[in-house]
């Protein structure tokens, strides 16, 4: 995959595909992570001397027409005030208008485009419209790793009409990633929770084939413990999906990767904190439902993770947003912040659990990017990552 390193930008007109799906409050961005990681890769351009930086993103889930409360002003605002710089924010996203700015900004610029997915084409990834956005610029940059699972036009097309290569933070979701899919030291122990295993039958398969153990919890544990035949009384399951539970036990059993189930849990009459609350039971109570794995489950999972040289966290233990169900996710993820080996919390909830517990900055490595990370730790090869090793190759396909 082509980076920064070997791109030409100088003196160049750049189009950076970001991920800035931030969440907004009031018509202002009210959680800037995303903006945040993306200033490496805009400053590095702009050291680099290139001229003018049009950046481009996705916000929301317009439905492919101008939606007045998915416009990327606000995210322009925040950018400008991160960058000390002014940002454009144009309210085109292609076509002649947006050239025409584009042309008649002055070198040093950064512009704003506006949401690609106001454009009918962008999430079918129509090739006429990947071609559109590449007439804005001279290089392409990707960056967007949490889009970088998806074929649409303004993630893939640009590589193959002109230079292109991932952004730093691309890269790095990439590499570091990838180390636990080439060869990771062992134990390689995962840590993986969540709502459903429906949502994660590709990850787990993969999983299965290339971890010593799997530690599972959250809602998605009941599925697999009711499989076993263990009374869940009235937690989360997936009852269609029980067949499919057996059949990733035996095949976890078959490759020699050990698959722990809670063995306790913190139990509650209702999905709420203030409910009646059964603590450490070791089977949920008839009319309960577990929310959390229990303390016996938790410094089990904990002394596994201690041991572990090549660690993944995916999915919180519980209903972590909830005070009284929050326990076995903040003792699994302080275990799994304190361990020496190489540490990736995989996106998505855990993300959220990681920083709500403090635990975030003590990680190897945070991915930004939910779905991405599932799809790349599924083994699948993303279609945005895909187009950029496929380069200019990629256009006959185009
Ligand atoms: P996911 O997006 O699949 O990682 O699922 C995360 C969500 O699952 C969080 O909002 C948790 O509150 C929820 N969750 C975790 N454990 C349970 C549980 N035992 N019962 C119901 N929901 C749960």
């Amino acid at each position: 995959m082509p980076t920064l390193d070997t791109l030409d930008v100088r003196g160049k007109t750049v189009l950076v595909r970001c991920d800035f799906n931030v969440p907004l409050e009031g018509g202002v961005v009210s959680e800037a992570t995303r903006i945040e990681a993306s200033l490496g890769t805009i400053r590095e351009l702009q050291a680099k001397g290139a001229s003018k930086l049009v950046l481009c993103s996705h916000l929301g889930r317009p439905k492919d027409k101008v939606e007045e409360a998915w416009r990327l002003k606000p995210v322009g605002e925040e950018l400008s005030k991160r960058l000390g710089q002014h940002v454009t924010t144009l309210q085109v996203t292609v076509g002649d208008e947006a050239k025409k700015a584009i042309k008649a900004a002055q070198a040093g610029s950064i512009i704003l485009l506006e949401n690609v997915r106001f454009l009918p084409g962008e999430t079918k990834g129509n090739p006429e419209l990947g071609r559109q956005f590449s007439e804005l610029a001279d290089v392409f940059v990707l960056d967007a790793f949490g889009t970088a699972h998806r074929d649409h036009a303004s993630v893939t097309g640009p590589c193959r009409h002109i230079p292109s290569a991932a952004g730093r933070l691309l890269q790095k979701e990439v590499e570091c990633l990838g180390r636990l899919l080439q060869n990771p030291p062992k134990p390689f122990v995962t840590l993986v929770g969540g709502a459903k295993v429906s949502d994660k039958v590709e990850i787990l398969e993969s999983l299965i084939a290339r971890c010593d153990a799997l530690l599972v919890g959250g809602a998605m544990a009941y599925t697999f413990l009711k499989a076993q035949g263990k009374n869940i009384g009235r937690s989360l399951c997936e009852a269609d999906k029980l067949d499919l539970a057996r059949e990733l036990l035996a095949k976890a059993k078959a490759r020699g990767c050990v698959i722990e189930l809670p063995v306790d849990h913190v139990a509650g009459s209702e999905f709420k904190n203030d409910c009646e609350i059964r603590r450490d039971v070791a089977e949920v109570p008839e009319g309960f439902m577990g929310l959390d794995i229990g303390a016996k489950t938790a410094a089990k999972y904990a002394e596994t993770l201690s041991k572990a040289k090549t660690l993944l966290w995916n999915g919180p233990m519980g209903v972590f947003e909830m005070e009284n169900f929050s326990r076995g996710t903040k003792v699994v993820g302080e275990a799994f912040a304190a361990s020496k080996g190489y540490k990736v919390v995989g996106g998505g909830d855990s993300v959220a659990a990681a920083e709500q517990f403090g635990l975030a900055a003590r990680m190897d490595h945070v991915s930004t990017g939910g779905g991405a990370s599932l799809e790349f730790l599924g083994g699948a090869d993303l279609p945005g990552v895909k187009a950029l090793r496929e380069g200019l190759k990629g256009a006959a396909k185009g």
